[in-house]
């Protein structure tokens, strides 16, 4: 599904932020444009009605002059001029209430030009206006205005300025002093279509702005998207069978190469790590077959024909010390797989190496005085966080390789010594050495320097292996140097258990 991929998400999220930013931007442009024309129709309107306030008040624009029963004029008539005036059907005008009034008098009021030209044009956007007297009556109206502009309501003696919307019109009315009624109005269909275009406009400019976003959010996510697509297309081709496969990126400093580096780091382990397991399991095979094959071929020749007591006596012999070594090999190999795994006993304690060190230099004695070797201790205290039979196998393994790996009449010199918080336990002695090629792959597992030594002797060329996972596991370091025909110096260090509290005695 198209929702599933991060670049049509994108591509969704996006166009949603855009519709929401460009209607927003749009509705508010809208918005401002139809406020801001409305605010100068109302002050249109409002300059209008002020200007025939003043004409009707008799202000400076205006030319108000009596007119004599047998006078007639037009009566109430369009003015296009601008001008209005009282025909012989309008109404007395009531008390007098300005300048060249009297209560009856008909009115005949021009306005002038500066007026008159506020109210010329009969087109559409024209304003128009009529006037009633104070008893109802119209008095004048612009021509070209709409017939049917029927008197506001009176509030009272209320003569503020009112402004509304009546149909397509906005009208602006206002009741004068006198109590006569002014009103201004125009139509609002120029408004309208102003509106409507400035609206198509926008949606026009709005598609545009949204379909620039939309190709552009699309290449810049295309191009961001290109080195995942990479990375996956290289990852689905790295496979057990194929662990050498890398991913290869053109710009390894951003987030996306960081990335690259590190799911290439993780491939290169992982392919180390296969090439280790599968070496283990041919080395493995290959150890295991030997014995086998010592036990298969005794009892073939046993049973080719029949013994003697002592013959048989002496290929059983053979069969139980091949079993053994067999069995020697399978534990070192569960031992080792318990240690990888990390599946230690978790009955770790404080001891002190010093005492441990002693302990198994006793116990090698005997095989040290076999093997003509003398073995030497230069012990000082120290406390390490360990179980303890693991440190006295690592210790065994080391003093045993010592005194296997040694001549007639060497040494083997046991330390402990206590620096910097830190335990150090070394191993050294007085034997054959390493040669300096095999040093690098002495921990690895069945690696054996002197392989015909060690493989007479039933070695596995485990030890090791063994001794530098226990240590590594409990937060130690193992390390060797060596010289050939000189001897070898192994050593272990573990960082210190923290100083015991000291039980401070409050007398009583
Ligand atoms: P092994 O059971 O064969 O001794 P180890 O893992 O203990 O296996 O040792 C690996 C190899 O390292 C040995 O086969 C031997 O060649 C070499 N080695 C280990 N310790 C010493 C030593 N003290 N002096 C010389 N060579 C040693």
């Amino acid at each position: 599904m198209f929702t599933h991929s991060i670049r049509w998400r994108l591509q969704l999220w996006l166009a949603f932020l855009l519709v929401c930013v460009l209607s927003g931007f749009g509705l508010t442009v809208y918005q401002l444009q139809r406020i801001t024309q409305l605010n100068q129709l109302d002050e249109a309107l409002k300059r209008r009605v002020a200007a025939l306030n003043l004409t009707v008040r008799g202000g400076p624009m205006m030319e108000f002059f009596r007119r004599s029963d047998t006078d007639k004029g037009p009566g109430p008539r369009d003015f296009p001029s601008g001008g209005f005036n009282s025909g012989s059907r309008e109404r007395p005008y009531g008390p007098p209430h300005g300048p060249g009034f009297m209560p009856g008098e008909k009115r005949e009021v021009r306005l002038s030009p500066e007026t008159a030209a506020l109210f010329s044009g009969s087109q559409p956007g024209a304003f128009y206006f009529s006037v009633w007297s104070r008893d109802s009556n119209l008095l004048a109206r612009a021509a070209g205005g709409p017939t049917n502009v029927s008197l506001p309501p009176r509030m009272g003696r209320d003569t503020s300025l009112h402004a509304g919307i009546r149909g397509k019109n906005r009208e602006a009315y206002q009741f004068t002093e006198l109590g006569d009624c002014i009103l201004v109005g125009r139509s609002l269909i120029p408004d309208w279509d102003a509106e409507s275009r400035l609206a198509w406009m926008l949606l026009a400019a709005g598609g545009g702005v949204l379909a620039l976003g939309l190709s552009g959010g699309w290449l810049l996510t295309t191009r961001a998207i290109r080195p995942v697509e990479e990375i996956s297309a290289a990852a689905s081709r790295i496979s057990a069978g194929n662990l050498s496969e890398r991913i290869t990126t053109s710009e390894p400093n951003n987030e996306l190469g960081r990335l690259a580096g590190i799911l290439n780091n993780t491939f290169s382990r992982l392919e180390t790590v296969f090439n280790q397991q599968k070496q283990f399991t041919a080395d493995a095979a290959h150890e295991l077959r030997t014995p086998i094959s010592v036990l298969i071929s005794e009892a073939q020749v046993m049973l080719s024909r029949e013994r003697t007591p002592s013959e048989y006596k002496e290929s059983l012999e053979t069969c139980l010390d091949t079993a053994q070594q067999l069995r020697r090999l399978t534990d070192s190999l569960l031992e080792l797989a318990r240690t990888e795994s990390n599946q230690f006993d978790s009955d770790r304690s404080r001891v002190d190496v010093s005492e441990v060190a002693r302990d198994c230099v006793e116990r090698l004695k005997p095989l040290a005085a076999e093997r003509n070797v003398v073995l030497k201790t230069e012990l000082n205290p120290g406390e390490v966080i360990i179980n303890s039979d693991r440190l006295v196998q690592i210790l065994i393994n080391l003093l045993s390789n010592g005194i296997h790996y040694n001549k007639p009449g060497g040494e083997v010199l046991v330390k402990t010594v206590n620096e910097t918080g830190k335990i150090s336990i070394i191993v050294q002695d007085t034997g054959i050495g390493i040669p300096e090629e095999d040093l690098p792959r002495i921990f690895d597992r069945f690696y054996r320097a002197d392989k015909s030594r060690s493989r007479a002797e039933g070695r596995a060329g485990l030890g090791l292996a063994i001794c530098k996972a226990i240590v590594e596991a409990d937060g130690g370091e193992l390390s060797v140097e060596s010289k050939l025909n000189v001897g070898t110096t192994f050593k272990v260090l573990f960082p210190g258990a923290a100083p015991r509290a000291r039980n401070i005695q409050v007398a009583p």
